[in-house]
């Protein structure tokens, strides 16, 4: 069956590379993806399938599936295809949706010959917007059991088990009142709260875990430098080893925020984003992944647990299924992602090889994960050791 999959994924290579150059000419950013949707949407479609789309109340997402001989394992292959503001497909996921549809198509050629089913998900607004947390909050994750995909990255090998941190992101806005300069003290200051804002967060960092960080810019720091600001913002980038460690960062700094206003007589507004949840890669459907990636002719590691990673909506994903979110490099080290040069790289012939090649390997675990029940017990057993009590209602 590997390698009937593996012959399909090369009869349709052209139109996955055209997928996934499409999607890389067409960068849209968080749920604003309507034309990369819609090109994998079509794609499904001319292949035959009925598509949900929109699908699980989210505009820019979808779902098809097919079914195999009888019930069994229902498996969920997710495709990312939102870009970055300003540098387009600078993290790849061009490649991501490419990798996802090609490994649909190709199982889906098989499937008849198993118990289960096989679904692909398009899960929108990856890079900000927890697209995936709206889709599992709105029920679109019910009932799968298995979650997988690949991601780009850059260097020789590639590298499946590695975890990432919890994120979220928080703005704060303070309002103050606006006076001439020449008397400040008939004022109140905005830019005086966010600048306690920034000191109160700095008094606190000792404090916060070695995982944890929280990174701030302000974007509106006054208008005038002859007027007391009334009005300032900021938005700050939060991380933390777990969502349990996040909720207790996110209220750290409405305290902090709290304590600003307060000292300056301000007001303050906090606003708190989508929580990302650090993330637990199944390590049995990593190493399956990895054979299969070895076997293709990529060579790959696995990862050591913890690390200074960032974040992705794949951890809150993983809380409730095993799932993989496993890396395969598509050009040189020394090229990283979320960098204009990263986008010039996502489609070039390189790229589109690491398009089929990662389709193949999803295929091929789906396989694994259909073929033997023995391998489904030792996801599960892993998953049920992995996850912590306070996740499992
Ligand atoms: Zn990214
Ligand atoms: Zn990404």
């Amino acid at each position: 069956m590997k390698e009937k999959v593996k012959a399909y994924i090369e009869s349709i290579k052209d139109e996955l590379i055209t997928l996934s150059h499409n999607i890389h000419a067409n960068p849209e950013i968080a749920f604003t993806e309507y034309k990369s949707s819609a090109f994998i949407v079509d794609v499904l479609k001319n292949h035959g399938f009925e598509v949900e789309y929109p699908y699980a109340n989210v505009e820019t997402a979808f779902k098809a599936t097919k079914k195999g001989k009888a019930d069994g394992p229902k498996i969920a292959i997710l495709a990312e295809y939102d870009a970055l503001p300003e540098i387009g497909h600078a993290c790849g996921h061009n490649v991501i949706a490419t990798c996802s549809t090609g490994a649909f198509l190709a199982v889906s050629e098989i499937i008849d010959n198993y118990d289960g089913e096989v679904s692909i998900i398009g899960t929108p607004a990856e890079e900000a917007g927890g697209g995936k947390i709206h889709i599992l909050n709105n029920g679109g994750f019910d009932g799968f059991e298995y979650a997988l995909m690949m991601h780009p990255s850059s260097g020789k090998k590639g590298l499946v088990n590695r975890g990432g941190r919890a994120a979220t992101s928080v703005t704060v806005e303070f309002f103050g009142k606006a006076v001439h300069s020449s008397a400040p003290a008939h004022g109140i200051n905005a830019l005086n709260a966010m600048i306690k804002l920034f000191n109160n967060i700095d008094m606190m960092r000792p404090t916060f875990h070695p995982q944890n960080n929280v990174n701030g810019i302000i974007v509106n720091g006054g208008s005038a430098a002859n007027a007391i600001p009334d009005y300032t913002k900021a938005l700050f980038s939060l991380r933390a080893e777990t969502l349990i460690e996040l909720k207790k960062l996110a209220e750290c700094v409405k305290k902090c925020a709290a304590n600003a206003a307060d000292f300056v007589g301000a007001k303050f507004e906090v606003h708190v984003g989508d929580m990302y949840a650090e993330r637990y890669p199944n390590l049995p459907m990593c190493l399956a992944f990895k054979d299969n990636c070895e076997e293709l002719g990529m060579p790959m590691d696995v990862a050591k647990p913890g690390g200074m990673y960032g974040s992705s909506d794949i951890g809150n994903v993983s809380i409730k299924m095993p799932a993989i979110h496993d890396y395969i490099p598509l050009c040189d080290d020394g090229i990283p992602s979320h960098n204009r040069a990263y986008t010039e790289q996502t489609d070039k012939p390189r790229a589109d090889e690491i398009c089929l090649l990662g389709a193949k390997a999803i295929a091929m675990t789906v396989i694994d994960i259909l073929e033997k029940p023995e391998f489904r017990e030792e996801i599960y057993k892993y998953f049920n050791e992995q996850i912590p009590e306070e996740y499992k209602e």
